[in-house]
């Protein structure tokens, strides 16, 4: 049994690189002082600020008051929705629409604002996981005025049309958010060439560290701010910066689109090594798109095994997966994402996802083949 870990649950967390380390080390140390503050250690730190907002920005395609540093996913995507919502309640445009397979830090607000009167359309992803544009153009009203959709799916990968849904927005005057805390750093993302309005990153996705995130917004004049406070960032995202946390964003978010090419030239094979090798086992089944899913990404379920009980399983074998219940672990319930392409309940509860880094080597998914075949075997024999 092996001591060391063979880690491929990136799409949960990732771990923090050295170079990220070293871009936050001096803001953890002598570099500690308050961005707000006039003397100079505090200078220091508004400088390095305005650094990495420049630095997130151009790797973004945008400018840098655009940008807002935020504490993570979850509150970048409370952020663009009730900005948007306080705008409808103004307009009375108070339908929104969505997909079936957002993240619960979308999924969630929305379902509060349906308490608030609001409409709420969630598109069909179909059994391949993607939204087609004919749904959203045809969910569209005159009372439509936002619309979020994710870039890439955290269980299943896919990757959804961004650029049409972008288009079609501007088209109609519509604000347009997608989470892209999966996609960044794995496929191309520029958010004014795709007419993405808002956009959410988070930093433990990236090799940053947890608790760190941005926002990005187009229109910032009708922006509105979810965290009320100091004067920090133009008043709109109030609260002492991280400046340890964004110094580190930005170096993840430099290395991940510099490094897109080569990771994805090296994932791709493996993800189809992984394709092939268990769809061959008794009972398989690929959940999301063929083609369409992140380089990073597989998801299986297989036939009358419990995910969880694979999974721990496979912790003894030193390997790190995850399974499709992991995020409401503690419930039954399984996950939304796979029911939504029509997975049956047993389908859903049977799966497990393979997320992968530029870290993961090919010696890795060859041990993790076989360690899966070996617990699937043990699984069917318990
Ligand atoms: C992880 C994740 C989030 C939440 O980000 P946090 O920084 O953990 O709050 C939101 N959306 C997607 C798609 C994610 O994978």
């Amino acid at each position: 049994m092996s001591e060391t870990t063979i880690y491929l649950d990136n799409a949960a967390t990732t771990n923090i690189t050295e170079n990220v380390l070293n871009a936050m080390m001096p803001w953890l140390k002598e570099g500690y002082g308050n961005a707000s503050s006039m003397y100079s250690v505090g200078r220091k730190s508004a400088i390095a600020l305005n650094k990495a907002r420049a630095q997130c920005a151009e790797l973004l395609g945008c400018e840098s008051r655009e940008i807002f540093f935020t504490s993570g996913g979850t509150e970048s995507d409370n952020t663009a929705i009730f900005s948007a919502a306080g705008n409808a309640e103004i307009s009375g445009k108070k339908h929104f629409i969505t997909s079936a397979i957002e993240h619960h830090a979308v999924l969630n607000p929305m379902k509060a604002l349906e308490k608030r009167g609001f409409r709420i359309t969630y598109l069909p992803v179909y059994d391949n996981g993607i939204v087609r544009i004919s749904d959203l153009e045809a969910a569209i009203t005159s009372d439509t005025s936002f619309v979020s959709i994710m870039a890439a799916n955290n269980e299943i990968g896919t990757i959804q049309p961004v650029t049409e849904i972008g288009e079609l927005c501007r088209s109609k005057g519509i604000t347009f958010h997608t989470d892209a805390v999966q996609a960044f750093g794995n496929i191309p993302i520029n958010v004014k060439e795709q007419n993405i309005d808002m956009l959410s990153l988070s930093g433990h996705k990236l090799h940053a560290m947890k608790g760190v995130g941005l926002l990005y917004v187009r229109d910032t004049a009708s922006f509105r701010p979810y965290i009320l406070g100091g004067s920090q960032q133009g008043g709109k995202r109030a609260g002492t910066e991280n400046i340890a946390g964004i110094a580190g964003l930005a170096e993840a978010m430099r290395a991940a689109a510099a490094g897109l090419e080569e990771k994805n030239a090296k994932l791709l094979p493996l993800r189809e090594k992984l394709i092939k090798e268990l769809s061959q086992t008794d009972g398989a089944k690929l959940n999301g798109d063929r083609e369409k899913r992140l380089a990073s990404n597989v998801n299986f379920s297989f036939a009358g095994i419990e995910g969880e009980a694979l999974i721990l399983r496979l912790d003894l074998m030193g390997i790190a997966v995850s399974s499709g219940s992991a995020c409401t672990s503690g419930s039954l319930d399984p996950s939304h994402v796979l029911t939504a392409i029509g997975c049956t309940y047993d389908e859903a509860r049977s799966s497990v996802r393979i997320s992968m880094s530029e870290q993961t080597s090919e010696s890795d998914i060859e041990t993790f083949i076989r360690c899966l075949k070996d617990a699937l075997r043990e699984c069917r024999c318990a």
